[in-house]
């Protein structure tokens, strides 16, 4: 049965990983994996999700099956932090949350959907983009094809982006990144997500929001605002949201679909397909993530400890950025390099070359994604000035 059976390459960043766990060299510094991580290169529980932990150990009853669509004061709670308090497609009922395990089953619960009850529409990725979406929307049996992002100069190409969805097939399904675009930490601003919504109203698209890092780039309302601007302008949209760099829950796969709908009675025909897609892939959503989060944004004071931690994480990402830059500048990098510290959430699109990165791992011990992608979460305050010299090396 097997015999012909090749074996798939591994995912190059875990082996990455592995190359920087052998490496003897103290200075080591891991830039690779897609985790936050803290001054002490450590990826803690923030102490608001031990604190709710606590509670559900003393509180829960049962361990019996949460329904179809999960838990549902962490879909109400999770969609009013995604849509707003006050969003009037919840007092509307036309926009409800589907738990799925993670971001990434929200993804293929999407990519489901889009295959199962819009045949035919294909899906429109920026390029690049975070790798598994090539993969994960591919084996859900959808179409798959690219927009231009960030050109050849490593800068953002918002009039290539906009020219090519003005051509793409109406109907069709365009996938954005709502903020932290993983891998090139280049955001759309303001003004050009308003272009792009007029593109994808002039075309019928449907948008697909992937929103994986919701407080990490400039805080957790403004992280929400194109969210919320194409959930006011457009009848229907399809979010994908994880909890797991927000509340540091990766593991616990925590997130949800979130469908928004032209009325409260087709979102329950939605719905009810979204059941019974995801009955077939997981049957029911694993708990344990969801009842910590509906715990604590269900709780004035655990809501309040654990913004203040993940606006102490997202400071300190974006004070690395500006540190990288400064130490930059003796070695007359600061222009070329002045991206990193506009860019957004943990990744960087450094521009730093293939063989630049290289170097940096054989001659430096330091591990990027050989694209030039960077974790910023992974740099060491106290050693910026050491990386800022080895980038200068390299770049010589
Ligand atoms: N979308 C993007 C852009 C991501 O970077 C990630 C995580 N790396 C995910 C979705 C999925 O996250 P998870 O399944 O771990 O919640």
């Amino acid at each position: 049965h097997f015999a012909s059976l090749v074996r798939v390459p591994g995912d190059p960043i875990l082996s990455l990983m592995e190359a920087y766990r052998q490496d003897r060299n103290a200075a080591k510094l891991d830039l690779g994996v897609g985790v936050y991580k803290d001054a002490q290169g450590l990826t803690p529980i923030p102490h608001a999700v031990k604190l709710a932990e606590q509670r559900l150990l003393d509180s829960e009853l049962t361990k019996t099956y949460v329904g179809g669509h999960g838990d549902a004061a962490f879909g109400e709670r999770l969609s009013q932090l995604v849509l707003g308090a006050n969003s009037p497609l919840l007092t509307e009922q036309r926009a409800g949350a589907t738990q799925t395990p993670g971001g990434t089953g929200a993804l293929r619960l999407a990519g489901d959907f889009i295959r199962h009850c819009l045949p035919g529409r294909g899906i429109w990725l920026s390029a690049p983009t975070w790798p598994i979406h090539e993969t994960l929307f591919a084996e859900a049996g959808l179409k798959v094809g690219h927009y231009p992002y960030v050109g050849a100069d490593n800068r953002l190409d918002v009039e290539a982006m906009i020219a090519a969805l003005a051509h793409l097939p109406k109907g069709d399904v365009v996938l954005l990144h709502a903020c932290c675009h993983n891998p090139t930490g280049f955001d759309l601003s303001p003004r050009d997500f308003k272009r792009v919504l007029e593109v994808v109203k002039a075309r019928e698209l449907l948008p697909l929001i992937d929103f994986a890092y919701q407080g990490f780039g400039d805080g957790l309302e403004q992280d929400a605002w194109a969210v919320r601007l194409f959930a006011a302008e457009l009848p229907e949209l399809l979010i994908t949201s994880s909890c797991s760099k927000n509340f540091g829950l990766y593991r616990e796969r925590t997130g949800a679909l979130i469908v928004c709908a032209g009325d409260a009675d087709k979102l329950v025909d939605i719905r009810s397909q979204l059941a019974y897609l995801a009955r077939n892939q997981w049957s029911t959503p694993p708990a344990h993530g969801a009842a910590v989060v509906a715990e604590i944004l269900g709780d004035a004071e655990l809501r309040k400890l654990w913004q203040d931690e993940l606006e102490s994480m997202r400071l300190r990402v974006a004070s690395l950025r500006r540190g990288l830059v400064e130490a930059l500048a003796p070695h007359g990098l600061s222009e070329r390099f002045a991206h990193i510290a506009e860019q957004r959430g943990m990744f960087s699109y450094t521009g730093l070359t293939p063989v630049q990165v290289q170097r940096l791992r054989e001659e430096f011990s330091v591990y990027m994604v050989g694209s030039g992608r960077a974790n910023v979460a992974g740099l060491d305050a106290t050693r910026l000035e050491q990386l800022a010299a080895a980038i200068a090396r390299v770049c010589g």
